[in-house]
């Protein structure tokens, strides 16, 4: 009997232009293997929203591989370390795996590559970090001019088929059962929203792509309108690795209009993103910039006042409803519209003085997408504290953008106090329409000349 193959399993999770399960596959017998590891990852191990689309996507490609036969094996723990025992039990020749830029994935794959055959291979980004670099061969800083090499090298390679034929092992190592993990919230269960929301895993992936192949073509004008569905929302499928950026463009690529020109910028944001961390494996904990943050933010652990204003923000209390619509549609569905995540962000960043790194952890507990470079990189976009052009003193006005985007379909949905609101009152309700919905924590004016100031203060 041939020897096995180890498919490793990450944010990888399907059977279709999946490279490492392509190779394994030809070579042998396979064995899929998902090991969950919260301790490498300190503060970034999956957050709760993920777990729950972990805990889904993981049963959707373990019916998949059923129907071949074959079956996912889950260990808990170190990943190179079970890995390499699981190599040992079952006498496997090689490991196969799609590579990953988070540090501590890649950590994992150094140690593992000291131990068994480790076979890695890109495959989740339309070109692996560092394929362009800058005249003088450096890795590119700024997205413009990332953007326009990448478009140069552009369609990316054809996506591979699904394996036709996964042949089993002789015996199976042993694995947990998926609900020994408990990745599914219970008392309380607040996932229900959520589920409501979204359909997981592979073929659901390619349901919404199909879907939204009809609609690209409106997305220029769609996307920045949260009362509508005009973007994608493929992120979560996406970060999960359900299906490929490369399966997303050759799909999409010469759909007519400016939508389809618009949205492959949009998914060059998500290579550019992985491209920064790969640069600056700590970048989503750390700012780029050099500020004195002891005088630009003020700090919840330093007062109690400061503690409520971070709750406030994350409730959904905040007395702006653009805001507040966003952090509760974030709390029930586990998504938010890409311009409510820029607005609802740099409120806490400015308006509330609150350390961008608040947000980020938030965002990657409430978030199916949460994904440590995209998160991090926008959240530092916002914040101005990245590698990019210095945002600090852009200062959104929450209620001007509320108008200017018709967010008052969006607001209705999720801020029901206000849902017998007038349209033109909606954005900025008057007291008399207000009933239960609270007052703003602070006003716009006050807000920004306190953020210009902390600013200027706060310059090296
Ligand atoms: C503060 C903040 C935090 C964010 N955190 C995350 C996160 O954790 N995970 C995440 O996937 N996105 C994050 N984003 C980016 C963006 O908001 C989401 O990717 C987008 O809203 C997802 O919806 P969609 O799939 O409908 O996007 P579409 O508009 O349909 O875009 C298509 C795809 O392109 C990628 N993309 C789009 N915009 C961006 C962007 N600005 N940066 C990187 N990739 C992008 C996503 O993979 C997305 O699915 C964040 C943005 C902000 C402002």
């Amino acid at each position: 009997m041939t020897a096995p193959q180890i498919v490793w399993l990450r944010r990888d999770l399907r059977l279709a232009d999946q490279p490492a399960f392509h190779a394994a596959a030809q070579e042998g017998p396979v064995i899929a293997v998902y090991v969950l590891d919260d301790e490498a990852p300190g503060e970034h191990a999956i957050g709760g929203a993920g777990r729950w689309w972990l805990h889904h996507s993981l049963e959707s490609l373990a019916r998949d591989l059923g129907k071949h036969g074959s079956r996912i094996v889950l260990r808990k723990g170190d990943a190179a370390t079970e890995l390499a025992n699981i190599a040992r039990e079952s006498g496997a020749a090689r490991v196969h795996a799609i590579r990953h830029y988070e540090p501590w994935w890649r950590d994992a794959e150094d140690a593992l590559a000291k131990t068994v055959d480790l076979a890695l291979y890109d495959g989740n980004f339309l070109l692996p970090p560092g394929a362009v670099t800058t005249a003088s061969g450096e890795p590119y800083k700024i997205y413009t001019p990332f953007a326009k090499a990448v478009l140069d090298e552009m369609p990316p390679r054809e996506p591979l088929p699904a394996p036709s034929t996964i042949h089993r092992p002789d015996s199976w190592p042993q694995g947990d059962a998926l609900d020994d993990w408990k990745l599914l919230p219970v008392r309380p269960d607040w996932s229900g929203g959520i589920a409501d929301f979204w359909d997981v895993g592979e073929a659901a992936a390619r349901r919404r792509l199909e879907e939204w192949s009809d609609r690209v073509a409106d997305y220029e004008t769609s996307r920045n309108l949260p009362s509508v569905v005009g973007s994608s929302r493929l992120s979560p499928h996406l970060h999960w690795g359900e299906i490929s950026p490369a399966q997303v463009w050759h799909r999409l690529h010469g759909r007519r209009g400016q939508g389809w020109a618009t949205f492959a910028k949009e998914l060059i944001w998500r290579d550019y993103a992985q491209n920064v961390i790969a640069q600056f494996p700590g970048y989503p904990r750390e700012s780029y910039r050099k500020y004195d943050e002891r005088k630009l933010w003020r700090h919840p652990a330093a007062g109690r006042l400061i503690a409520r204003d971070l709750r406030r923000w994350q409730r959904g209390l905040t007395g702006y409803p653009i805001v507040d619509a966003g952090m509760r549609q974030l709390w029930q569905t586990g998504w938010m519209h890409n311009r409510v995540r820029m607005i609802a962000a740099s409120f806490l960043v400015k308006h509330l003085l609150i350390d961008w790194r608040e947000g980020e952890r938030w965002f990657w507990d409430c978030l199916v997408d949460a994904d440590y470079a995209n998160n991090g990189v926008n959240w530092q976009w916002v914040s101005g504290t990245g590698v990019d052009s210095n945002m600090f003193p852009r200062i959104m006005a929450p209620l001007r953008q509320s108008e200017k985007f018709d967010a008052a379909g969006y607001i209705r949905a999720f801020v029901p106090e206000l849902a017998g609101c007038r349209d033109a009152a909606i954005h900025d309700p008057p007291d008399e329409e207000r009933g239960a919905y609270p007052t703003k924590m602070i006003g716009h004016k006050e807000a920004r000349e306190r953020a210009l100031e902390a600013y200027r203060n706060s310059k090296g």
